[in-house]
């Protein structure tokens, strides 16, 4: 099949999230089984100065973006094997953030994202490269499924191509204004119930979901929360309507970016068989953010957007808590000012028990992948988590609120499951999370029942193989669906 994979974000060229890690992993192993796949995005400052390898552009487009007439130039770099089509427009991408600071979205981010999607639809004819599926992901991109089925119905060029569309959280819609049309290219005729408009507002991913010939989403668990009323941010009613073409799929990892035994990024390489260079890890780690060195204390670790999503306010809550306790607790997380600011106060009394990053870090965010005892996900909600996908593999033991993704992958002995490998709990509460996080600690004293709840981690599999298998399956879904 040949596949175009559109993505605001792919590893390791642009990331700020989860969303990253897969469309940069996904291809990959979609190539493995001999498909042809092209990723598009765009050509973000953190791209043109990543030292990646970036050839001249070769083609130009223009699309008209609030009535103006704006230039794009395609420049092309490669992941493996596979083309990176690389959007530019220096107004719209040449920025610090991919989509805002922590104050807020870029105001202009309907132009920005209306210009890559119109660009990516016109470009598309000469690419020499016509898809049979164009998989899009999130809101930043659902205009294209929108695009190709409403103004373009019948361009024979796209009748043989199906549309598949990802929702890796249904929390960021694209809502804007109705003026906003105007920046996709689209006149008022789009702004009726059944297509863009939503409560007065315009909502993209409304409109990709509608338009996609099947749409999925990142676990089993969360394709079923999101058709509810608490997780469904408004959408339940359209996803209950296309219910019959929505599927989950688990993310997986990349296990060759995410390997403990040859990671460059960690202090020692280990497995499951030579603990003994975690510990190390942990050492390390401890000395490097100023932690008391003690192979005893428990690490605790979390690396995290700092969204409402991800549960902070339970972990503020319980601070004061912890901090009595013998242990040890790293956050790397950036994001929303309000959690900046109270992260950002914390730091400012001297402590050898906690650890507060308020950066972007992929490095450290391996060393501490790989230096935890523990790691915590309290999530309000969690399409599907990379975040204890990735600790199985280093064998730091996820601490999770029973949610989403996080409910379909993270199995507590309380349960009575032989192959217990983290801890959770139900209620939304610091009680509940602190519960979760007192039973972990307890087992960690019973160092036979850790390790083994370590190795049952290490041992398992969240690699892309099994989940790129039933992508394969949905795209031939979506075919059968574009030839009835
Ligand atoms: P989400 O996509 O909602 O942000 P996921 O758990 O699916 O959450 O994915 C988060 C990804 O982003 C993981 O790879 C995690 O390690 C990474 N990450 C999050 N915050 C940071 C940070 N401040 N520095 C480095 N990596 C981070």
């Amino acid at each position: 099949m040949k596949i175009l994979f559109v993505s605001s974000e792919v590893s390791p060229f642009a990331k700020t999230g989860g969303l990253a890690d897969v469309a940069g992993a996904l291809p990959k192993a979609l190539k493995k089984s001999g498909h042809d796949v092209r990723i598009i995005m765009p050509f973000y400052h953190c791209v043109e100065t990543g030292g990646f390898t970036i050839k001249k552009a070769r083609k130009s487009f223009e699309v008209p973006v609030d009535g103006i007439m704006r230039k794009g130039l395609l420049r092309q770099s490669s992941l493996d094997d596979i083309p990176v089509y690389l959007v530019e427009n220096k107004e719209y991408f040449q920025r610090d953030a991919l989509y805002g600071t922590p104050a807020g979205d870029y105001p202009d981010n309907s132009e920005r994202f209306g210009f890559f999607c119109q660009g990516v639809v016109d470009l598309l004819k000469r690419l020499d490269f016509r898809p049979d599926i164009i998989h899009c992901h999130d809101w930043q991109t659902a205009l294209i499924p929108y695009m190709i089925r409403h103004e373009h119905k019948h361009d024979p060029f796209f009748a043989r191509t199906a549309l598949v569309y990802t929702i890796h959280n249904l929390a960021y819609q694209g809502l804007f204004a109705r003026e906003a049309l105007s920046s996709f290219g689209l006149d008022d005729t789009h702004f009726t119930v059944d297509r863009l408009e939503y409560y007065g507002k315009i909502n993209l991913m409304k409109g990709g979901i509608l338009a996609a010939d099947v749409v999925n989403t990142v676990s089993n668990a969360y394709c079923r929360e999101i058709r509810t009323e608490e997780l469904g941010c408004g959408l339940q009613g359209v996803l209950q309507e296309r219910a019959h073409d929505l599927y989950g799929i688990l993310n997986g990892i990349d296990y060759q970016d995410w390997n403990p035994a040859t990671d460059p990024l960690i202090f020692k390489n280990y497995t499951s068989s030579t603990l003994s260079g975690k510990a190390a890890n942990k050492k390390n780690l401890q000395k490097a953010l100023g932690l008391e060195q003690n192979p005893s204390l428990p690490l605790l670790g979390m690396i995290t957007r700092l969204a409402a999503q991800k549960g902070l306010d339970l972990l503020e809550a319980l601070l004061p808590k912890l901090q009595k306790e013998n242990l040890q607790l790293v956050l790397l997380g950036t994001g929303d000012e309000k959690y900046m600011q109270i992260f950002s106060a914390l730091r400012e009394k001297p402590s050898d028990a906690l650890s507060i990053n308020l950066t972007f870090d992929l490095a450290l965010s391996h060393k501490i992948y790989a230096a935890s005892d523990m790691f915590l996900m309290p999530s309000l909600y969690e399409p599907c988590g990379l975040g204890q996908l990735i600790s199985f593999r280093y064998g730091a033991v996820p601490v999770v609120r029973k949610t989403g993704g996080l409910a379909d992958t993270v199995f507590d002995p309380k349960d009575g499951v032989r192959e217990a490998n983290g801890f959770t709990f139900d209620e939304y509460s610091p009680e509940a999370f602190w519960a979760a996080i007192s039973r972990a600690l307890e087992t960690y004293q019973n160092r036979k029942k850790w390790d083994k709840m370590v190795r049952t981690g290490m041992n398992s599999d969240f690699s892309w193989d099994h989940s790129a298998r039933e992508y394969e399956v949905l795209y031939e879904k979506a075919l059968t669906k574009i030839q009835v």
